[in-house]
This record gives structure tokens, C-alpha cells and sequence, in this order.
């Protein structure tokens, strides 16, 4: 049995000297061990959350497996947004630790994730926008978030630059922020690995085989043979933290994970000189654009019809669509001159929250997907709790709540809709 710690208890002090050493495992060498207490299967921001906290609590027997690199899928390819901007009580509270956890994490991780929270604006452009905004503002603030009602007037003294045309209110947070979100993997990376996790690269899951020795009724404690072309890896408990690709994993157990994959495209600017604090987004649109800390105007937009695949090629269309919403937004980006474009997938759930929790036919096989256009902010509190209750602590309400069987036992139809699904 691992000891178990509080997160309070543990005093290693990050190595803030700002060199991001990471572990020989990490380039893919090394061999694989015969056996782990829990697999970690994806490299991304979910898993390595996850992974970090299970080592913070003091259980080392943990390996993740990533088939790249690390920030290969949608984790290295977001917008960096954070907010306590939401329309239901359970993901108001939870990120609002989450953002609590991202105030921390350069200070707890030691790695500098240029997180800043100039605020989160959202732009109404009809009277049912500003209704729906209202409602949310009411909820936020009996939660304790600071979010306020302001009047287009109000929005451009925070942003002087926006043009006010058909803009009628707006939403406003000044804790909501950004990050760089790179340095965030590398920093649960690291710090995951200097505790005893051992990560490995470039080495996809291909197979996953339970145990035969208890049955899902008795509880299932026969754990899995994972199974890679490095080799194979006999784990009490498997995590599914694949993102988009979380299907695809499931499939090889035989259970079926309803979300899919949405290809969303997004853009940077060159570098200009500091002028935008907050997070703008346009409801209407889905336009939504911030500068981070270099400088660079970065953004997207959602396109109708979005395609459900794996593709992440970059589109004329994208680029045309955010420029003429950017420019009419605020005309004095006009001549900003765009340097990279990209495009990552959403893990789209069916009802836009999470899925989390064990596999109902397999309890050692957790899900950590769904996560959507915000598994990046949810990921630190998700990672936290998560690990909380794999090391023997109550299991969080979400893992109820967000289960996989909510979607066919009909108990999702009856939880409260999460409308503020967006930027
Ligand atoms: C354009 C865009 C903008 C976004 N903006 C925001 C934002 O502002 N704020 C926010 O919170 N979120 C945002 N998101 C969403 C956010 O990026 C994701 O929800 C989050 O990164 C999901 O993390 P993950 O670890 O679940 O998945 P991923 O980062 O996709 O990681 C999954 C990993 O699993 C690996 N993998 C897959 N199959 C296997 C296998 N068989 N074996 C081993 N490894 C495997 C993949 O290579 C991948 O690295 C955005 C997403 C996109 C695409």
C-alpha cells in the first residue's frame, strides 16, 4: 500500500530555477516496467494532471504512456483561456479551484506558465444573449465569483479598442485569465517524474487486456495487460486520458465512449504591443481572441457545420471567417499580420461535460475524457480529485455526476443543461 498524503503535507519545494529538465524516459528510451500499480494511457494536460497529483499524494507506481510527444493532441494546440464563467453550479465551484490551482502552479511546479488574469469579456449582441448572460451572472455570483453586467459603454472602457456596433451588454470577470500552455505539461511533467512516475513518449497503446481472474461483479480487481509494441505492462488500473482519441482506447476493452472527435482551428498574430487585458468572445460568433504574454493577438472562431475527424489541416475558410468577425469586432486590428495557424480536436461529449469515472462493465478501467473546447482549465482540479480518490479518498461528486452511464441510464436528462459550453 502507498502512503498517502495531503497535499499540505507535501514539503518538497519545486526547483524554481526556470531550467526545464525533463526525465531520459521522456525521449521515448529506457525500458517499460512489468508492472505498475496504474497506467496512465495519453501524455496530454488530463493525464499528466492526474499523474502529478497521484505522485504528490505519494503513490509512485504510476506510469503514463504517451504514443507522441507530450502536448501532441489538443493540449498543445488550445487557447490558453480559464474562466469561472459558467451556467451551472458544479462547473462554476470547479473552476473556481481550478483557477486557484493555476495561481499556484509556477510557484508549486516551479515552471513559469505565464498565467494572467486580465478577465474573461463576453459580448452579447442580442437581448436573449444578455438574458442568458444575466441568468449565469446571478448563478456566478451566489458562488462567489465577482462576474458583473456591464453595459456596451462599460465593455469598451475595459477594452477601448472594441468597435460598439450591435454589441447591447457583456459579461465581466476580472479573475478569469490565460496561460502558455505548454510549460504547464512540462511542469506536471517534470514534477510528476521527480516524484517516482515514470512517463514514456512515443509509445502507443495497442492493446488492452483484463485480467482473468474476477468478475466485474466481484468487483474486478483483476486490473489489465497493457500492451504496446515496447513491450507490455501487467497494471492494477488503467486510466483512459487519450482526449479525442479516448474512443478509439475504450473500443479495445469493448466499451463505448460516445464522444467524438471536432476539429477547431485557431491563429496567432506577430507580436504587438500590450493593449488587450482580457479574454473578448463574442456569444454570437464564437469569436474569441486574446494577446498573450509575447504579444501575439491569438484566437479563433467556430465555423457552421464543424466536421467530425481526426484531420488537422488548417483552413482558407477559418482564417477568412475570424479575420472579417476580428476586424469588425475591432477595426484597428486590420493590418495584423497572422504567423501560424493551426488546428486541434475537441473530445465532444454528448451533453458538453466530461466523462469520468470507471467503465461500468470494467471498475478498473477509468475514463478521463470528454473534455470538450475546456479539459485545459479543468484539468488541474479534474487531476486533483482524481487522484484524491485513487488513493483511497470519497470519491468528488463529479465522478457521479459525470459518469459514463448517465448518457444511457437517463439520468443525464435529468442534471441541470450546462448552456455556456463556449470560448
Ligand atoms: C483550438 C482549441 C482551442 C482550445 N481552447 C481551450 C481553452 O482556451 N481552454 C481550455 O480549457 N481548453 C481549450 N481547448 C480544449 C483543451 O485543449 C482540451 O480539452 C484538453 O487539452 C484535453 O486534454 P487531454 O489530455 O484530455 O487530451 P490531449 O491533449 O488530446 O491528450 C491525449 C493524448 O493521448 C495520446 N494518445 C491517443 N491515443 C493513444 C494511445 N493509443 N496510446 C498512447 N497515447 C495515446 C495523444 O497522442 C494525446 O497526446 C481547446 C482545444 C482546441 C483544439
Amino acid at each position: 500500500m502507498q502512503p498517502v498524503m495531503d497535499d499540505e503535507e507535501d514539503e518538497s519545494r519545486a526547483d524554481v530555477s526556470g531550467e526545464i529538465r525533463l526525465p531520459a524516459t521522456l525521449a521515448g528510451t529506457g525500458p517499460l516496467p512489468d508492472k505498475a500499480e496504474i497506467v496512465i494511457v495519453g501524455g496530454g494536460v488530463v493525464g499528466l494532471a492526474i499523474a502529478y497529483y497521484l505522485a504528490r499524494r505519494g503513490m509512485q507506481d504510476v506510469v503514463v504512456i504517451e504514443r507522441g510527444y507530450l502536448a501532441e493532441g489538443a493540449s498543445g494546440r488550445n487557447g490558453g483561456g480559464v474562466r469561472q464563467q459558467w451556467s451551472t453550479e458544479i462547473n462554476i465551484r470547479l473552476m473556481q479551484e481550478s483557477v486557484e490551482l493555476c495561481r499556484r502552479f509556477a510557484v508549486d511546479l516551479g515552471v513559469n506558465v505565464w498565467f494572467r488574469q486580465g478577465g474573461y469579456l463576453f459580448l452579447a449582441r442580442s437581448t436573449a444573449e444578455v438574458a442568458r448572460l444575466e441568468r449565469n451572472i446571478a448563478l456566478q455570483n451566489r458562488c462567489g465569483v465577482a462576474t458583473r453586467m456591464l453595459d456596451p459603454e462599460q465593455a469598451q472602457d475595459i477594452v477601448p479598442e472594441l468597435d460598439l456596433t450591435g454589441i447591447v451588454g457583456a459579461s465581466y470577470n476580472p479573475t478569469d485569465g490565460i496561460l502558455f500552455p505548454w510549460p504547464f505539461l512540462w511542469g506536471y511533467a517534470r514534477q510528476a517524474a521527480a516524484r517516482g512516475v515514470k512517463i514514456f513518449t512515443q509509445t502507443a497503446v495497442t492493446g488492452l487486456e483484463p485480467a482473468i481472474v474476477a468478475s466485474a461483479a466481484a468487483g474486478g480487481t483483476g486490473g489489465f495487460t497493457v500492451h504496446t509494441p515496447r513491450g507490455s505492462i501487467k497494471a492494477r488500473r488503467v486510466v483512459n486520458a487519450t482526449g479525442a482519441w479516448s474512443p478509439q482506447l475504450a473500443k479495445l476493452v469493448g466499451v463505448d465512449v460516445p464522444t467524438y472527435p471536432i476539429r477547431h482551428e485557431i491563429c496567432s498574430s506577430e507580436p504587438l504591443k500590450p493593449f488587450l487585458r482580457p479574454m473578448v468572445s463574442e456569444l454570437a460568433s464564437g469569436l474569441y481572441c486574446s494577446q498573450s504574454m509575447r504579444g501575439e493577438i491569438v484566437g479563433g472562431v467556430t465555423l457552421p457545420g464543424h466536421e467530425s475527424t481526426y484531420a488537422m489541416g488548417s483552413t482558407l475558410k477559418f482564417l477568412s471567417t475570424y479575420a472579417r468577425r476580428l476586424v469588425r469586432l475591432m477595426p484597428i486590428l486590420g493590418d495584423i499580420k497572422i504567423l501560424r495557424q493551426w488546428a486541434g480536436p475537441y473530445d465532444q461529449s454528448p451533453d458538453g461535460n466530461p466523462v469520468l469515472g470507471p467503465a461500468p462493465t470494467h471498475p478498473d478501467f477509468f475514463l478521463a475524457c470528454g473534455f470538450v473546447g475546456h479539459g485545459f482549465m479543468m484539468a488541474p482540479i479534474v487531476g486533483k480529485l482524481y487522484a484524491e480518490w485513487l488513493t483511497g479518498g470519497a470519491p468528488h461528486e463529479i465522478f457521479s455526476r459525470y459518469r459514463l452511464a448517465r448518457f444511457t441510464d437517463g439520468s443525464g436528462a435529468a442534471q441541470p443543461k450546462e448552456d455556456f459550453n463556449i470560448g
